[in-house]
């Protein structure tokens, strides 16, 4: 386990899962790049929770719109008139501060407070003696808190043009705007009326002032939302069923009850009826329980303000009933980026074994594994065994994401397998070979993971041994 963000940092790029960006360039702040581990463990968590949102229930679709969206979206959805952090800059060390956060340290909690309020308590906070002084330099010189727009923009069309409003488009904030744009293609298109649900997963971008803590808060990253739209009267039951839902997915991929937990807001936003957090204890983040996922009950806003703002009818007429009312939305917003590193923080684990000695082992779900078998020659330097070995690893590829390995000595090749949470290692000795015991000809030892412990299995049945297991 990791006690700190800046160990599980430096060890997910040691073992190939996260780089930070531009590296030889000197990073770039608040932005990551997967590699291959990392790539694989994201892919396997998408497809899992398509599987439990989307394949699992027949009323759910998925759909992938485009990262830029007409300017206006942002306007309906409120994002350009109140998307933003409040800022402070010191003026001696030119540091960016988010004043919510400086004011945390003096033990205010001034979250989501508005401008006004927020330099009001400062105000205060000074007026009692406190000295207010940049965390970085111990200046007190500082300005007053300000807006800070979190939407990143762009252009569109000519580079020469300014960057006026009539040429800005902005890179999405959340992937769900691209999913109410499309609830009236989706339900003139597909068999499905209300209740539905539509969903996502893709990249969305914020201009956070500081991004901090690894991949857990990033400029750019990913999500994957839901929205489930359906009649006002069914909200209450629908919220209620995607809460549970919601939070027996992580438990089902091997998160335990104790270190995940609903965390209720009090203050909602006014169009919403319900909003609550799921929580994830992160052991690298001081134990604390963080937000790795939303679920809110947003009444009509979404569909009424795009409505309003675009002239479309966002309507639904229920044939049955003759009713015509604006469907309401029971959302789901899953952070990919932070839910990932809530798995590597959760499968992390060194274990004592018999003879003393400590291994570490990424005890994730073995559906969430970046590599799934692994295949070694016992030794390096024999021919006969490394065809063999490359013969088993083509078999076991064709179906599973597979790694050959001939690499040092198998214990070496074992432990470099716990580190990235490979379940299986396949190992081809003299006795695949049926040199000393013809029975044992084509037959290779599996070790698990977990167990440590090793069995003799038929080439001809690793298939079945393995996708049983998985
Ligand atoms: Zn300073």
């Amino acid at each position: 386990m990791f006690n700190s963000i800046d160990k599980i940092a430096s060890w997910a790029k040691a073992e190939g899962f996260i780089y930070p960006s531009s590296e030889i360039y000197g990073k770039f702040a608040g932005v990551y790049d997967y590699g291959f581990y990392g790539t694989l463990l994201k892919n396997n968590l998408q497809n899992a929770w398509v599987k439990s949102v989307v394949q699992k229930n027949s009323d759910i679709v998925l759909i992938d719109s485009a990262i830029f969206m007409h300017p206006t979206t942002w306007k309906a959805s409120g994002h350009i008139d109140c998307f933003d952090d409040p800022q402070i800059d010191c003026k001696k060390c030119k540091a960016r501060h988010r004043a919510d956060i400086l004011l945390e340290t003096y033990g205010i909690n001034a979250d989501k407070l508005p401008i006004s309020e927020i330099n009001q308590i400062i105000t205060e906070l000074k007026a009692k003696g406190t000295v207010f002084k940049c965390p970085l330099c111990g200046s007190t010189d500082l300005t007053p808190a300000k807006r800070f727009s979190l939407m990143v923009k762009s252009n569109l069309g000519s580079p020469t043009d300014a960057l006026t409003e009539e040429n800005v488009v902005y890179l999405r904030a959340e992937t769900c705007q691209g999913i109410y744009l499309n609830f009236k293609n989706v339900l003139d298109s597909t068999r499905l009326k209300p209740p539905f649900g539509i969903a996502q997963i893709g990249k969305a971008f914020r201009n956070e002032i500081i991004a901090r803590q690894f991949v857990f808060r990033t400029r750019e990253f990913e999500q994957m939302e839901m929205q489930y739209f359906c009649h006002p009267d069914l909200v209450a039951k629908k919220y209620a069923e995607w809460k549970n839902a919601r939070i027996e997915w992580y438990q089902e991929y091997g998160i335990s009850p104790e270190k995940l937990r609903f965390y209720k807001h009090i203050k909602l936003a006014h169009y919403a009826s319900e909003a609550y957090d799921i929580e994830y204890q992160f052991y690298c983040l001081g134990n604390e329980f963080k937000e790795i996922e939303g679920l809110h009950a947003r009444g009509d806003w979404d569909l009424s303000q795009h409505s309003k703002f675009s002239g479309a009818n966002l309507t639904y007429l229920d044939p049955k009933t003759n009713e015509r009312y604006t469907p309401n939305v029971v959302e789901s917003s899953v952070g990919l980026n932070r839910i990932l590193l809530a798995f590597l923080d959760n499968a992390h684990t060194t274990e004592t074994l018999e003879n003393g000695q400590t291994r570490d082992v990424l005890k994730l779900d073995y559906r969430l594994s970046p590599i799934k078998v692994a295949v070694f020659p016992l030794l390096k330097n024999k021919p006969d065994l490394v065809a063999k070995a490359q013969e088993v690893y083509s078999i076991v590829a064709e179906n599973f994401m597979s790694e050959f390995d001939d690499n040092g000595n198998i214990g070496k090749r074992y432990r470099r397998q716990d580190e990235i949470g490979t379940p299986f290692c396949v190992t081809v000795d003299f006795d695949t070979l049926g040199e000393s015991n013809a029975e044992l000809k084509d037959t290779v030892t599996i070790r698990n993971r977990d167990t440590m412990q090793q069995e003799r299995v038929s080439i001809e049945k690793l298939k079945e041994y393995i996708q049983n297991s998985i």
